[in-house]
């Protein structure tokens, strides 16, 4: 019996190095971006094929996921061009609230889905935020530290003129460059970007229905309400999670400090540990990845 049970397991053991060989080397396909860290031609086709291969996945949440894709350091950063990615789409209006907005086509095609669904009960979901590219981001966040643009509704220029405690500040609403998910193409706004305008009105079944539905179809709220750190409460993020995983998986093996800069204030980025305490942890665990 014992012997028996030896061989079994010897054969368990082979079957699953076996299996888990042919995985990764079928997984291991690079979405198509240059190895060398180059911003990859519209024209590339290998992106095609891995994206395929992932959507069959993303419309059923419960797949198990045999392994993450590899994603180049540009596509993690938002050192992108929307206009000529081929993974990237522009949304249509009124999908979004206005035109050249661009979000990943499978975490588009799920969104589809999505509102057709909310739509049928009488719930309206709009796009008002989505791929945001490094330039974008490093426009909100410099115009926010300059005083420039309020965050939260305040001057951070008045209200810290220490720039550490701004970069604090400004942190609570706003991503520095590079540590933004809408970099990934994965992420979207909806309808408002107002605690208030979700906790009354309409705004409340929106996001009740959200809550009830919107992981049907890949979609989490990264910042939910009650983590101890990171961003405060967004209830109109949601972020495609069959595709931000492989994007998160990525950038906590790919992206250092090193990775953040040329904008107001990066030089406190690593003091603040702000890659664990905004990218990778303080996340809604639901939504965290492996
Ligand atoms: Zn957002």
């Amino acid at each position: 019996m014992y012997i028996k049970n030896n061989r079994f397991t010897q054969w368990i053991r082979t079957g699953t190095i076996v299996l888990f060989a042919i995985f990764s080397s079928a997984c291991n396909t690079p979405p198509g971006s240059n190895s060398n860290g180059e911003e990859k031609p519209a024209t590339d086709t290998t992106d095609n094929a891995s994206h395929t291969r992932l959507s069959e996945n993303a419309m059923n949440n419960n797949a198990p996921r045999a392994s993450h894709m590899d994603i180049d350091k540009p596509y993690l950063l938002g050192k992108v061009n929307a206009g000529q990615d081929s993974m990237l789409v522009e949304i249509p209006v009124p999908i979004a609230h206005r035109s050249g907005l661009f979000l990943h086509r499978d975490a588009l095609e799920a969104f589809l889905k999505m509102r057709t669904h909310a739509k049928s009960e009488g719930v309206h979901l709009q796009i008002i935020s989505a791929f945001r590219s490094y330039n974008h981001q490093r426009w909100i966040w410099n115009s926010k530290f300059n005083g420039e643009q309020l965050s939260g509704g305040k001057n951070m220029l008045h209200e810290y003129p220490e720039p550490q405690h701004r970069v604090e500040g400004i942190l609570k609403y706003s991503a520095m460059p590079g540590t933004s998910r809408h970099h990934w193409g994965t992420d979207i706004d909806l309808n408002k970007l107002s605690t208030r305008y979700f906790q009354e009105g309409k705004g409340v079944r929106e996001y009740q229905w959200l809550k009830e539905n919107a992981r049907e179809y890949g979609f989490c709220q990264p910042y939910t309400p009650g983590r101890k750190d990171g961003y405060n409460e967004e209830p109109w993020h949601w972020s495609y999670m069959p595709l931000a995983e492989s994007y998160m998986y990525n950038f906590m093996k790919k992206i250092d400090y090193s990775h953040l800069g040329e904008f107001h204030g990066s030089e406190y980025a690593e003091d603040l540990n702000v890659i664990h305490r905004f990218v990778i942890n303080n996340i809604n665990p639901r939504c965290n990845t492996p």
